[in-house]
């Protein structure tokens, strides 16, 4: 089936708005971390659709749960209780910080739903949210205005009011930027579309200081780290700070859009009937599909597996940019979020490197426009971890000659 793949590329670029620069291949199929795109190709899946097929293409309790779910109930709104809805609460609180949570659809959302709660439970006047540059919170406008990086707001000009950024890593200059009207710090524990920059913990203990002093909430955006892609539930776990507020999304219902945000009883008592609102947030398929997901990553000895599997994969990295330190300096991420360190001369080729691999066979992508990113599905195999460091070494030797 030659030229299947030109075929939808060509029907889909005349109908779609071309927001992404997507790769020629039209994907038909999945299942573990393997996908086959219309002309029969295989990939090995080092992407997982951005941090959110965890637990591999269709994950056979997660489609099953799925199936189940929309034979039997697919939407009824928020106006009257689910079974799927409260056990995803139940399970999310009863392994969090958090008391009670919110549903929404999709990470910039669960943001929304953050960034509104901060307001409303600061009172009127204290409406300021400080993020921090490279951060990313999401495509809204209130969520590119926490974004820290100019790119995502050109053009999209006047930002909605109250958003401010404080250089990464610098306590003196984030204390500076507080005011009387600020509410809220908010912050990835780990930056990943920045170029997965983990956040020093002295640094991060330092902010946490700043909001009790300052009384401001801390909120701990967890979109991509959370869901067991550090290595814990989540990542707030492995730094010894509890966050007031926390988001997450991505890898929630391993593929069906969800998200949510989670916080204490007393914070969330901000929020009564009227204050805010989702027709499909928390939807009884997308909320049994998490359900099942989260199931299988609190199972016995899986975390475990993804930190042990995401120190192999660092040593990978660390032994190729050993080898072609022209082209990479280091490695960094936490359990199964990990990026290479490109070297100046290595970002030139950074765009390129991922196209050679996706060749290849390999999906991966480049974040912050300096660092190879790899977010594998949690069940990667060792020896699909080996293929992927064998592959990339092999594109790296291509710009040795
Ligand atoms: C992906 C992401 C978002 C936005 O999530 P969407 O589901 O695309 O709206 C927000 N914050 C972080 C840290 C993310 O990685």
């Amino acid at each position: 089936m030659n030229g299947e793949n030109a075929g939808w590329a060509e029907r889909s670029d005349k109908v779609l708005i071309g927001t992404y620069a997507r790769y020629p291949a039209a994907m038909v199929k999945g299942e573990g971390c393997t996908l086959t795109d219309a002309e029969g190709r295989e990939y090995l899946d080092c992407l997982a659709g951005i941090a959110v097929c965890s637990l591999g293409h269709c994950h056979p309790a997660v489609t099953d749960a799925i199936c189940r779910q929309a034979k039997e109930l697919v939407h009824v709104s928020n106006f009257y209780y689910t079974r799927p809805q409260t056990e995803l609460a139940e399970l999310l609180t009863e392994n969090s910080f958090a008391d009670q949570i919110f549903m929404a659809n999709s990470g910039a959302e669960a943001n929304e739903a953050a960034i509104k709660l901060a307001r409303i439970c600061a009172g009127p006047d204290r409406y300021g949210i400080i993020s921090l540059t490279g951060s990313f919170h999401g495509r809204t406008l209130a969520t590119i205005a926490a974004t820290g990086q100019p790119r995502f707001r050109e053009g999209f000009e006047p930002m909605p009011e109250g958003f401010s950024h404080a250089p990464f890593g610098n306590l003196n200059v984030l204390e500076a930027i507080i005011t009387n009207q600020t509410c809220a710090i908010l912050c990835e524990p780990l930056q990943g579309e920045g170029g997965v920059r983990p956040l020093d913990v002295e640094y991060l203990k330092g902010v946490a200081d700043l909001c009790k002093k300052h009384d401001l909430l801390l909120i701990f955006d967890e979109i991509q780290t959370g869901i067991g892609r550090t290595g814990t539930f989540f990542a707030y776990e492995q730094l010894g700070i509890v966050p007031d507020i926390m988001t997450i999304a991505k890898a929630l219902g391993n593929g069906m859009p969800i998200g949510a945000m989670l916080t204490r009883k007393e914070i969330a008592a901000s929020l009564v009937p009227g204050t805010h609102g989702s027709t499909f947030g928390g939807n009884p398929v997308a909320a049994a599909a998490a359900v099942a997901t989260l199931k299988v990553i609190l199972e016995d000895g899986f975390l475990d597996s993804v930190k042990e599997k995401g120190k192999y994969l660092q040593a990978g990295l660390e032994d190729l940019a050993a080898r072609f330190p022209a082209h990479a300096s280091g490695a960094r991420g936490m359990g199964l979020i990990r990026g290479l360190v490109l070297t100046e001369k290595g970002i030139e080729h950074g765009a390129d490197m991922v196209n050679k691999l996706f060749a290849k066979g390999i999906l991966i992508n480049f974040a912050g426009n300096a660092v190879l990113r790899f977010l594998p599905p949690l069940i990667i195999t060792r020896e699909e971890i080996d293929r992927l460091l064998t592959v990339l070494g092999e594109v790296l030797t291509e710009y040795e000659a």
